[in-house]
């Protein structure tokens, strides 16, 4: 990338970009250029970009011998003084993020022995970043492997898998997101595919225990979410003690009810919720637990192509099928034949759901051996990128109508 324009000679550029890091070290807050100053981080290459308003990154490779994935390398460009690299690994974190201090203090200690001193926890999936010398790269692997986790994680591959705290901590979790979590990691295919890149594009599998969805599973290429089937569970009397003491308002459940199944009857202090018509919003469940909470026949929804980033921008996934909590290895078959028919002809940078938007949603079911069903469109209103603008769904529109041609 050429210089930005209007650029100072290289002394005067620095300085100014000391003055900028210095700035940023003021005030009676935390500073994260006081904390980055702790450690080897090249710090005047970022104060270079500040001053230059543009990213300073240039691409890079380091190459690391039986790593395919997870090494991500950038150097400075010609035009910031004194140059500079950056090279991290993304390291292996834990179902839920329980991270034993032990497991922290051990990742510090080679942070600072073999890197520049510095962890971080990046993106929604809370990946851990460990930031390297170059020249230590292939020790540090090797201690990584040794104190049990491992580098991978990026390009087209499948990348580290995210799941929500699930039961280990929280009330509403449908299934367990963890044990589901370690039932992937079990199965050697998946550890292939994270550890080398092979697919069209990344392949992201994200785990929520309930649809509220803390891991971000509907915008995943295969996404679990724990629900259950008709009408969440009324205890009658415990609710109408919550009416009574002020922390509920059932009017307020109603008219909150994204699909309108609520009905209170205000004679005989009853709630009267319609299964078929319930979403799954979780409102009524939040406001009033444990007086409502979700119904009993649970069951794991499997959402495929969601994603933020893709040729056709970003998407909600699309209901597949149910699950049986009981039965993770289903999920795990079901991922990789899912995989299959985009792999073999999905073209690069295609994630999941614009394959599926280039060959239809039903074409896609049959591809993968499944009948279309009144589930995956039981209503118009619920075809997932209902939720776009006006504007992006005319584009769809006319999208599908050019593929069609
Ligand atoms: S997704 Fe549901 S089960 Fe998981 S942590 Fe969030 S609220 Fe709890």
């Amino acid at each position: 990338m050429a210089a930005p324009p209007d650029l100072p000679p290289p002394e005067e550029l620095l300085r100014r970009a000391d003055e900028m890091l210095k700035h940023f070290e003021g005030g009676r807050w935390p500073s994260h250029v006081s904390e980055l100053r702790r450690t080897g981080y090249p710090l005047h290459v970022y104060g270079v970009g500040l001053v230059a308003r543009k990213s300073p990154w240039g691409p890079s490779t380091a190459p690391v011998q039986f790593v395919n994935t997870g090494v991500l390398a950038r150097v400075a460009r010609e035009w910031v003084p004194g140059r500079g690299e950056e090279v991290h690994f993304r390291v292996f974190h834990t179902p839920g993020k329980f991270l034993p201090t032990s497991f922290l203090k051990k990742l510090a200690e080679l942070s600072k022995k073999l890197g520049v001193g510095l962890l971080e926890v990046v993106g929604q999936t809370g990946a851990l970043v460990i930031n390297l010398r170059k020249e230590h790269a292939e020790q540090l692997v090797d201690e990584l492997r040794a104190i049990g986790t491992d580098v991978g994680g990026s390009g087209d591959a499948i990348r580290a898998l995210n799941a929500c705290v699930g039961p280990a901590l929280c009330e509403f979790a449908l299934f367990d997101t963890l044990a589901w979590y370690a039932e992937f990691h079990r199965d050697k295919r998946v550890n292939d595919a994270i550890a080398t890149p092979g697919f069209p594009y990344k392949f992201k599998i994200k785990l929520s225990g309930c649809p509220m969805d803390c891991a971000r599973a509907n915008r995943a290429d295969f996404g679990l979410i724990g629900i259950w089937e008709g009408a969440p569970e009324v205890d009658q009397e415990a609710l109408r003690r919550k009416v009574e003491a002020g922390e509920v308002d059932p009017r307020r459940l109603e008219e909150r009810c994204p699909s309108r199944a609520i009905t209170w009857d205000e004679k005989s202090g009853t709630l009267i919720i319609n299964g078929e018509r319930c979403r799954k919003s979780m409102n009524c469940i939040r406001s009033a637990f444990p007086a409502i909470r979700p119904g009993r026949k649970k069951k794991v929804a499997v959402l495929v192509g969601g994603g933020v980033k893709g040729r056709f921008g970003p998407k909600l996934g699309w209901f597949l099928t149910m699950l049986d909590p009981d039965k993770p290895r289903d999920a795990v078959g079901l991922a990789f034949k899912v995989i299959e028919p985009w792999d073999r002809e999905g073209v690069p940078k295609d994630r999941l759901g614009d394959y599926i938007l280039k060959v239809g949603f039903t074409e896609f079911l049959r591809r993968l051996g499944m009948e279309a069903s009144g589930r995956h469109v039981a209503n118009p209103t619920y075809i997932p990128y209902k939720v776009l603008q006006k504007e992006e769904r005319d584009k769809f529109l006319k999208l599908s109508e050019e593929l069609g041609r």
